[in-house]
């Protein structure tokens, strides 16, 4: 049988596969993407509980590559939710003719690096093995679903869903005991529409979380006008800030301003809502001391909202406030003033274990209809990880990790010509507007794979030295802020035995910086193969 080839295998087809797809074909190269799925829209189409939307506002969490699809696009809210993200980039997918280059319904499994050819060979859970140049890992940072190691978990006889596996038809909890077990954002976002349905909710919690309300609406037309007369500029504004969004940065530290300033912008933020809150001082992600009083802000709003002053001590963190995702809601602390929610704090009363009828804790047994998993992905490495890729000499790749993922920029990894990730490890990736994120990544990559073609060169990969300063840089930023200061699925500390390293790069806009240096030094760190 005769090998399938391409010029560039690209596995996945959420927002950065598809993209790649478009951007890739346009450059003339024979193109296949790959996805498990049956449709695309990644992290939207997996990811259909009730109350999933972005946390980013709509106007910017879309794409910019072309200026008349941004222009035409018209989001309904300010926040969109899934159904209409979906939407999105399922008219994306029609609109650039994307679909007869998706193999829909197929897992990649193993890609082997061939150094004789200098080609990859990738093969599939249908046994099929595709040979192509250049191989692409746009697997997503949050496409890997973590399972909690629970006793007793497969006995539930009841209905059980995780957050990021969500049935494709709407679950009724209409009558039901309800248990949700997680409160990062998807639990945050998912437990007040539930609370609406089921008769009884048991929130499990294990680490409270900080939200700022959403204060999401239907989009002014007159707000959207003013962004679409400048939609290019505005992008392009962004795209030079640490976040890649329009937060209004602020310049002033809140060590340096007066009680009564600092109390104003932290309740002007809330008032605002959503992410910017982190944004409204600048040393609020590098200081503890300012860092506490933006968590002191939070503690008092959770307080003021939650009657029950048991409940409200149970959801108030003690931690710093961004080191964990900030969580962006709508009325969850209120859900919790109603007489049929309830809280357990397993911190205090830990799960045992799940049993046919529902969770029994230290204390007692939670009879439940469902449950409903909110505990999270296996993030950034997760999904790259789970296909066993061997780069030069048979090396794999989760060897080469074995300590944390080391790459350069984020995009290449040494040892693995041709390999790139889509917002990988040490990319600002999950921390900025990811919708920008993942374009500058396809751009770069499409320029990089120009460049080997001018250069006449089978083959691209990043130095040893080049990936070791990087992976020293990307810890040294981490280090000088507040984000080592808790158990976050930044640093993996989410999954068991997983090596606890911070993964992202923090600040977009010195990122986009480094990136366009090391083109502008004809691809420094880089080397290739003829
Ligand atoms: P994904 O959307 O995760 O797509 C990856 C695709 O790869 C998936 O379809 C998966 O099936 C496929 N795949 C993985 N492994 C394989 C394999 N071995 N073989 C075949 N296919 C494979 N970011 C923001 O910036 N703003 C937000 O508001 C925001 N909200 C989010 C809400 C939720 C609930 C979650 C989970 C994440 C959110 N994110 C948000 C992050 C979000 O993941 C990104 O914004 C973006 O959608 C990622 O796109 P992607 O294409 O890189 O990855
Ligand atoms: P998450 O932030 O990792 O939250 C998982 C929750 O499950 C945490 O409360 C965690 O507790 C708990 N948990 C994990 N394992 C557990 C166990 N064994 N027992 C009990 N509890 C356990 O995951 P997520 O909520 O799915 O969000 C992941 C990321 O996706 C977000 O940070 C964000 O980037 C993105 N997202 C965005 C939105 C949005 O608003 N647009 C919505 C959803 C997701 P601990 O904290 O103690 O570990």
């Amino acid at each position: 049988m005769s090998t399938e080839t391409h010029d560039a295998v690209i596995v996945g087809a959420g927002f950065a596969g598809v993209y790649a797809l478009h951007k890739l074909r346009g450059l003339g190269l024979d193109t296949l993407v790959i996805e498990a799925a049956d449709g695309v829209g990644g992290t939207w189409y997996w990811n259909r509980y009730p109350g999933a939307r972005c946390d980013i506002q709509s106007m910017e969490y879309s794409y910019q590559f072309s200026e008349q699809l941004q222009q035409e696009w018209e989001w309904s809210e300010r926040y969109a939710t899934q159904p209409e993200i979906l939407r999105y980039i399922n008219a994306v997918a029609d609109r650039f003719q994307l679909r007869d280059g998706i193999r829909f319904n197929t897992r990649v499994t193993a890609a082997r690096f061939n150094s004789h050819e200098q080609r990859w060979t990738i093969t599939s859970d249908d046994g099929a093995e595709v040979s192509a140049q250049y191989f692409i890992m746009a697997t997503g940072c949050l496409s890997s679903a973590n399972m909690p190691d629970i006793a007793g978990i497969d006995s539930f006889a009841g209905e059980s869903y995780h957050t990021g596996h969500w049935p494709h038809q709407p679950v009724d909890f209409t009558g039901k005991k309800v248990a949700v077990i997680g409160t990062g954002s998807s639990g945050i976002q998912c437990i007040p529409l539930i609370a609406e349905q089921a008769s009884e909710l048991t929130v499990f919690q294990r680490t409270p979380n900080y939200a700022i309300p959403a204060h999401n609406q239907p989009l002014d037309p007159q707000f959207v006008a003013s962004i679409k007369n400048r939609y290019a500029e505005f992008r392009e504004e962004n795209r030079h800030t640490a976040f890649h969004a329009d937060f209004r940065y602020g310049e002033l530290n809140a060590m340096d301003v007066s009680p009564e300033e600092r109390e104003a912008e932290f309740e002007a933020r809330w008032e605002q809502g959503g992410l910017p809150f982190l944004a409204g001082f600048a040393d609020l992600l590098f200081d503890k001391e300012a860092n506490e009083m933006a968590a002191e802000f939070l503690r008092r709003k959770i307080r003021s909202i939650v009657k029950d002053p048991e409940t409200a001590e149970t959801l108030t963190p003690d931690s710093i406030v961004g080191c964990k995702r900030l969580c962006v809601d709508t009325d969850y602390y209120k859900t919790y003033n109603k007489d049929h929610v309830s809280l357990v704090d397993i911190r205090d009363t830990p799960i045992e274990c799940i049993t046919s009828n529902g969770v029994q804790t230290v204390k007692q047994e939670y009879q439940l209809d469902c449950i409903v998993f909110a505990t999270g992905f296996d993030a950034m490495t997760g999904s790259i990880l789970k296909v066993d890729i061997q780069g030069i000499d048979g090396q794999r790749l989760k060897d080469a990790w074995a300590e944390g993922p080391k790459t350069y920029l984020g995009l290449a990894v040494s040892g693995f010509p041709n390999l790139f990730t889509v917002t990988g490890p040490g990319s600002p990736s999950v921390l900025t507007n990811m919708m920008g994120s993942i374009e500058h990544h396809v751009d770069w990559i499409a320029d990089c794979i120009n460049y080997v073609s001018e250069q006449n060169a089978k083959s691209i990969q990043a130095t040893p030295a080049a990936q070791e300063s990087w992976v020293t840089l990307v810890n040294d930023i981490a280090n000088a802020t507040v984000y080592y200061g808790c158990n976050s699925w930044y640093l993996g500390a989410n999954v068991p035995g997983k090596p606890r390293v911070f993964m992202p790069y923090i600040g977009f806009d010195t990122y986009y910086e480094q990136c366009n240096q090391v083109v502008a030094n004809g691809y420094q760190g880089f080397s290739l193969g003829t």
